[in-house]
């Protein structure tokens, strides 16, 4: 491989002298964003999560859908429009790379027609990278892909959970008392003890329900709810006061459903909702998580067949970048 042409893994040393190794995206000053195979951020492809510190991967799995499918094809145009992102945060000035060991794990193995072996496989992959001790970044998906990620922490749970979505995510069942959709992720993972409800802040919550029996489900549990209202009621500031609040100094899952954003901004997604969250809403309220200890994170239900110009996936592909400096950040203190 030629330097400047492909993403390269090299050698350097710390503020102590230790060496280890540099993983280095591909410099797109040299090399055009357009060129080469398309990866997380330009990174090296690594396929041992110990020679990471923070693991990019894909879960190209929808078998949780309820209404329009397509989250199967999220990580790859994500993977094409991060093309985009370039090293260095446009206002901390932080780059990730020059932080930690970050690259592209490539995707985790799923099933298309088996939903039990798919969340069997998900959660044995994100183990994986869990026990070797990388914190892991993934790209759905469905939003059900959360639950077998959470479930690689169990040793750790429970965490608490920052979600922001345009639903909770709590429902029991579905269709006649099926209780794995993407729509109960989190009934299950509260249920398992993967994560503590009352640790658990929701941001951006709205839309029309089936039944009130969620919400009311929701709050018994002691989820602190900030719907969208809310959100224009506290301003930014005050959202991030609550999120500081609920998760205090407790290791903290990021779940970040696309749907979350106004569908203006973000219409590839297979439930999407009227009067969301703001690109610069998000942006000032990731920015704002700086000093939680993030375990790990998800951005879930960008579904290409319904924004085939890749608009949502951008999107996408910028709020990873948002997260992975700050795990980067805080994995380098
Ligand atoms: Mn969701
Ligand atoms: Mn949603």
């Amino acid at each position: 491989m030629q330097a400047g042409r492909s993403a390269r893994v090299g050698a350097t040393s710390d503020a102590e002298g230790r060496s280890h190794a540099l993983y280095e995206p591909v410099d797109s000053s040299l090399t055009p964003r357009f060129a080469g195979p398309a990866t997380f951020m330009r990174l090296p492809v690594v396929s041992d999560p110990r020679q990471t510190d923070i693991a990019i991967f894909g879960v190209p799995w929808d078998g949780g859908t309820t209404y329009r499918p397509g989250p199967r094809h999220g990580p790859r145009q994500v993977r094409e429009m991060s093309s985009m992102i370039r090293r260095f945060h446009g206002v901390t000035g932080v780059s990730p790379y020059e932080l930690c060991r970050v690259a592209d794990l490539g995707d985790s193995p799923t099933n298309p027609i088996d939903l039990p072996r798919s969340l069997e496989t998900i959660g044995a992959f994100a183990r994986s990278v869990v026990e070797a001790g990388a914190t892991p970044l993934a790209i759905g998906g469905d939003h059900l892909c959360s639950l077998p990620l959470l479930r690689a922490f169990k040793d750790k749970a429970p965490l608490a959970l920052i979600h922001f979505d345009a639903h909770h995510d709590m429902d029991d069942t579905y269709f006649g008392g099926l209780k794995y959709t993407h729509g109960t992720p989190f009934r299950r993972a509260t249920e398992e003890g993967l994560i503590d409800p009352k640790r658990t802040v929701q941001i951006g919550i709205r839309g029309t329900t089936y039944h009130n029996d969620e919400e009311k489900w929701v709050v018994e549990q002691g989820v602190r709810v900030i719907r969208i209202e809310e959100v224009d009621k506290l301003g930014i500031k005050g959202v991030l006061s609550e999120i500081h609040r609920v998760v205090a100094h407790s290791p903290a899952y990021l779940s970040f459903d696309v749907d979350s954003i106004d569908p203006a901004f973000a219409p590839g997604t297979g439930t999407p909702e009227f009067g969301g969250l703001l690109p610069r809403e998000v942006n000032l309220l990731l920015r704002g998580l700086h000093g939680i200890h993030l375990s790990g994170a998800d951005i879930v239900e960008v579904s290409p067949p319904f924004d085939p110009s890749g608009g949502t996936a951008f999107v996408a592909a910028n709020i990873a970048f948002e997260i992975l400096c700050l795990m980067a950040t805080a994995k380098s203190r």
